[in-house]
């Protein structure tokens, strides 16, 4: 039968992998860290028994959190990931000519050196120079700043642990304040299977906080459902409305400019998490 690993969504029902090998099994100060090799999904990044990333799927949250909100800003230039230790979305950020810099803030550095050693695919634009990594705590990075960023992204953990605070109001509230006068917000907010609420009070209190607010989804595997979601918070562009000229030709897997907008067609159930 082999090791097989499993996450738990429910108390009912899981997604589980076959293990090949694992590389690192190792509490950090802020999480349960474990870093596998799969049969399936190549590499996995497991934190507190949940999946992460993998080398098979990572493309599709890493191109879907970067290129609608950078498509959608007009001039991207300054560019705020909190959490995302993993690289992923720094590699997908660097793709956009517009920007000078790319900051990111994860609170453990843990992630960020075992993803370098074990997800290089994923990581290796944490090193280029465009890039400034700092390991602390995004909440309190986007209390300290102010007017300082075009596109913030949030990719944390699910609102466990350290990552609670990330799921707050006061959060976004201060992600509002840290952004320039037109800045763009954009937070992945779980699935509409198992966590409903999570997508209706990021959704609520995010358009308590931005003039346009916007839910949009991506298929992926070995996230709970496979079902994901992501929500904009925008002070004046409408991820709906960026014009065909806009879009680059960037090489990605997932994400086309047909997919941009088509990503924002929801289920109904799921928009009816949102009325
Ligand atoms: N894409 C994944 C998902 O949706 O499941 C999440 C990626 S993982 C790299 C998320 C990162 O958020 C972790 O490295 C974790 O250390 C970081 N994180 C959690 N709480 C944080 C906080 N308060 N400040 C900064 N980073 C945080």
């Amino acid at each position: 039968m082999g090791i097989w690993f499993t996450e738990k969504q429910t108390e009912n029902f899981g997604i589980t992998a076959k293990v090949k090998q694992t590389y690192v099994s190792e509490k950090t100060d802020f999480q349960q860290l474990d870093m596998v090799e799969t049969e399936e999904f190549g590499n996995m990044l497991l934190l507190d028994g949940m999946v992460m990333t993998t080398e098979k799927d990572e493309f599709v949250y890493h191109e879907m959190i970067a290129h609608v909100p950078l498509h959608t800003h007009p001039n991207p230039k300054d560019v705020l990931v909190v959490g995302g230790g993993d690289g992923g979305v720094i590699r997908e950020i660097l793709k956009h000519p517009e920007v000078k810099k790319a900051t990111l803030v994860d609170i453990d550095g843990k992630v960020i050196e075992y993803s370098k050693q074990y997800l290089p695919s994923i990581a290796g634009s944490l090193d280029d120079p465009r890039v400034e990594v700092k390991v602390a705590d995004g909440f309190m990075h986007i209390a300290e700043s102010e007017n300082e960023y075009d596109v913030i992204m949030v990719d944390s953990t699910e609102p466990v642990g350290p990552a609670v605070n990330l799921f707050s109001k006061g959060f976004y509230e201060g992600i509002s304040k840290a952004l320039k006068k037109d800045g763009i917000l954009v937070a992945q907010t779980d699935n509409p299977w198992f966590h409903q609420e999570i997508i209706q009070n990021a959704y609520r209190d995010v358009s308590e906080t931005f003039p346009i607010t916007r839910l949009y989804t991506a298929n992926i595997p070995t996230y709970p459902s496979g079902l994901w979601t992501f929500t904009i918070g925008s002070k004046k562009h409408d991820p709906l409305k960026v014009k065909a000229n806009r879009f680059h030709d960037i090489k990605t897997k997932y994400y086309t400019n047909e997919i941009h907008f088509a990503a924002f067609a929801l289920p109904k159930f799921v928009s009816d998490l949102v009325k």
